[in-house]
């Protein structure tokens, strides 16, 4: 019997991983506590349509996250956003074009990680507390007291905060991990039956309690009949609001979006708030990802590089690939 790799979490890192683990002939087992894959570059369904409350797009500098992007357009999984960009500073908006390109999931975020996942075997709703050792292999403990396993290595892909109650059995990556602080984020969706009348398109904010927004249904494929618009909170704005109701966080941000939106701004038929609790991390890290191949436990996620979906992408990637440098 072949003792499959158990990678925790189904954001694009852990599914980076577990591609490249599985094109290298492994068998894998993903876990996720969500009900969908995705994570933080999930789409929300909603009676607005599709709303991408986490990641916004993302940028593919490195050559083999572009040359995987390449391969998702072709199949249609993600198209390029071309938003008329604005800033909002010093109490005013100005267009503020760029030459920067940008990707989103098409129809919605969550179609990426939707391809990466395919036909792997993957359990949903299912939270990991416990990651332990019997005398050869790993076993897991979910949330409703279930044993999953034996596992020969474990490759864990969640935000640093989450992975640290994880490695109890590995007390060196512990407290490195430990040391990672990751920084919330309010995100609001707001949809207009009237469409708001302006031509922006993307805002990046300053001086405000939000710091960037987005008019979602300018996004390619997105095809809802309002005009929705998702708010992000500032990292410092989330934390001070972090238990904040929801109702609350919406009222405010709406407001904030009112003024500083030059145009007539109706009530909203549609309002969701979303708490990112670990959205980005506090602070750069270049470690690629973190192991102990020994053990055969392996740690990664976009706080190991850029914070962004490229740097989880290749964090997964680099997880992978010291995995199965230590098989050699
Ligand atoms: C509001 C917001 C805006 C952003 N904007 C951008 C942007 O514009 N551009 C950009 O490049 N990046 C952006 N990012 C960052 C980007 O979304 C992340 O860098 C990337 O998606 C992280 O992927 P990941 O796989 O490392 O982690 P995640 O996506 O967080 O995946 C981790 C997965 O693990 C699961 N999990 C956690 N704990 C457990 C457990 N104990 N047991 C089982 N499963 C568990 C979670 O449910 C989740 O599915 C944004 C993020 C947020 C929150």
């Amino acid at each position: 019997m072949t003792v499959p790799i158990a990678i925790i979490g189904t954001g694009i890192a852990g599914l980076s991983a577990a591609q490249a683990l599985q094109a290298a002939g492994h068998s894998i087992h993903l876990f996720d506590k969500s009900r969908g894959s995705g994570g933080r570059m999930s789409s929300k369904r909603s009676d607005a349509g599709a709303l991408d409350m986490g990641a916004q797009y993302f940028t593919a500098r490195d050559r083999r996250f572009a040359a995987a992007v390449q391969q998702w357009q072709a199949e249609g999984h993600v198209a390029e956003w071309k938003p008329l960009l604005y800033n909002y500073h010093g109490g005013a908006l100005s267009l503020s074009p760029d030459e920067q390109v940008r990707w989103v999931g098409a129809p919605r975020m969550s179609a990426i990680t939707r391809a990466m996942l395919g036909e792997m075997p993957v359990t949903f709703s299912c939270r990991i507390t416990e990651v332990f050792r019997g005398e050869q292999h790993w076993n897991l403990l979910d949330a409703d007291g279930q044993s999953h396993g034996p596992f020969s290595h474990v490759v864990i892909a969640i935000p640093a905060p989450q992975a640290t109650t994880l490695l109890a059995d590995a007390p060196k990556l512990a407290s490195v991990v430990a040391g990672v602080k990751m920084e919330p984020t309010w995100a609001v969706a707001l949809a207009f039956d009237t469409p708001l009348d302006t031509p922006l398109e993307g805002c990046f904010v300053q001086d405000s309690a939000i710091d960037w927004l987005a008019r979602n249904r300018s996004k390619p494929g997105r095809d809802s009949q309002m005009d929705t618009w998702i708010l992000h909170a500032t990292s410092a704005w989330s934390r001070q609001h972090v238990d904040m109701a929801k109702e609350d966080v919406i009222d405010h941000l709406h407001g904030a979006f009112a003024e500083l939106m030059n145009c007539a701004m109706p009530a909203p038929a549609f309002t969701l708030a979303h708490r990112w609790l670990y959205a980005r991390p506090a602070g750069g890290r270049e470690v690629g990802a973190l192991s102990d191949a020994d053990l055969g436990l392996y740690v990664c996620g976009d706080w190991c590089l850029s914070g962004r979906v490229e740097g989880a992408w290749l964090s997964g990637q680099e997880a992978a690939r010291r995995l199965l440098e230590h098989l050699k």
